[in-house]
């Protein structure tokens, strides 16, 4: 039966700071059967297609991403953030509400005729999926596709991607 994976995610107010409402998934992955179904349904609304790896965005893109690799059959590739890659690395700056970040991806993970799926558990303002989007094309491989578990549809990410040809997929929306 399939669980409605909303009620399984807490929000929890003024975190990481005052005015904020956070949505907080450790409540969902904590619940073996939302954690399965989230996974299968984003691993099942990419197969077929070609997708020759996962790539999730460090650290709550590690917990899907990796499940979603293994439900889909595919490798996982991580992409963290600054210094913690022991390789050669390839290096995205992304602007933060105040600042800037910066997010890498191994060198040399990547083909041109690989096709990447990007997994992340939230997507607000994009910046870090469009940051991670160019650091895959920057290797050569192709990105079509990106699976969330939570959309936050009054914030421009989504159509952000859109606009930069990525088809997304998202399993819950919050205002
Ligand atoms: P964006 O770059 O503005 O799209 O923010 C998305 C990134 O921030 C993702 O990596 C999320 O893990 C994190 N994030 C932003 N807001 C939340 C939240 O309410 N809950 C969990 N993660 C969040």
């Amino acid at each position: 039966m399939s669980l409605d994976l909303k009620s399984l995610i807490r929000t929890i107010p003024d975190y990481p700071k005052k005015g904020i409402l956070f949505r907080d998934i450790t409540t969902l992955i904590e619940h073996p059967e939302g954690f399965r179904q989230s996974v299968e349904a984003i691993a099942a609304a990419h197969r077929g297609i070609g997708i020759t790896h996962v790539a999730g965005i460090e650290a709550r893109g590690f917990i899907f991403g990796a499940g979603v690799a293994i439900a889909m059959g595919v490798g996982f590739i991580p992409i963290r953030k600054k210094g913690k890659l022991p390789g050669q690395t390839l290096g995205q700056n992304y602007a933060l509400e105040y600042g800037v970040d910066t997010i890498e991806i191994h060198a040399d993970v990547l083909d041109a005729g690989d096709r990447v799926l990007l997994v992340d558990d939230l997507i607000a303002t994009g910046g870090t999926a469009l940051a991670a989007v160019s650091l895959i094309r920057r290797t050569g491989a192709t990105i079509e596709h990106a699976g969330f578990v939570i959309d936050l549809v009054d914030l421009p990410g989504g159509q952000r991607l859109r606009d930069q040809g990525i088809a997304l997929t998202s399993l819950v929306e919050f205002e």
